[in-house]
């Protein structure tokens, strides 16, 4: 059982909400990142760390910046997916967690729009937004070995829900992954978010990241 290689704290990110003193959880070798966003528009308190990431990025509007909070170490399993008796693992099948706080669903993104609400709608990312993440997925790849690829169906909320897109991946398939993708493909799970986020760019800036 190969354990923690490699840094566990992602530079700059915050430990004021560190879980992992409070929960555990299980050594790993990560080879995947799955990326979420939290429906909502501030640091959740995922009650009191119980669902919580490894990470999370809070958008910072005015700074055009994400500020990163760090909830467990990237090779502990943190607690964010839902994973049934049998079947697969999920939580702990060497995946690190990344929230986006934000919304994928367009409803949401137009009721917040109404009401002036300053939000990232995480489809239409701004690209400084994008940007966070990519380099935060570039450091997965330089310092983890996470490869810079992942699905090629990211399907628009609420298809994403379920299965409706054919986007979630089998036990098998999810098994065998390693990469990037979201929490819709992870089988055992109904959640659909990231939803509609522009995977391609995403990726095109983190490689772009890795010359920096
Ligand atoms: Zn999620």
């Amino acid at each position: 059982m190969p354990n923690k290689t490699g840094p566990q704290r992602y530079p700059g990110a915050s430990r004021d909400r560190w879980y992992q003193d409070d929960f555990g959880g299980r050594a790993m070798e990560v080879n995947v990142v799955v990326l979420h966003t939290t429906e909502g528009r501030s640091l959740p308190d995922y009650q009191g760390g119980a669902l919580a990431p490894n990470l999370t990025a809070v958008p910072d509007p005015a700074a055009k910046k994400l500020k990163w909070y760090q909830h467990f170490d990237i090779d502990v399993s943190s607690r964010a997916l839902r994973n049934k008796l049998g079947g697969v693992e999920t939580n702990t099948l060497n995946v690190c967690q990344a929230e986006l706080v934000g919304t994928c669903d367009p409803k949401t993104h137009a009721k917040w729009k109404d009401a002036g609400k300053a939000h990232i709608y995480w489809p239409q990312a701004p690209e400084w937004a994008l940007l966070g993440v990519a380099r935060f997925l570039a450091w997965m790849h330089i310092e983890h070995d996470v490869p810079l690829r992942g699905p090629t169906l990211w399907p628009a909320y609420p298809k994403s829900y379920g299965n409706e897109g054919g986007q979630r991946m089998s036990g098998a398939k999810w098994n065998g992954f390693k990469g990037v993708c979201g929490h819709m493909h992870v089988p055992e799970n109904a959640h659909g978010d990231p939803g509609a986020v522009d995977f391609d760019r995403l990726i095109k800036l983190a490689k772009a990241a890795l010359e920096e």
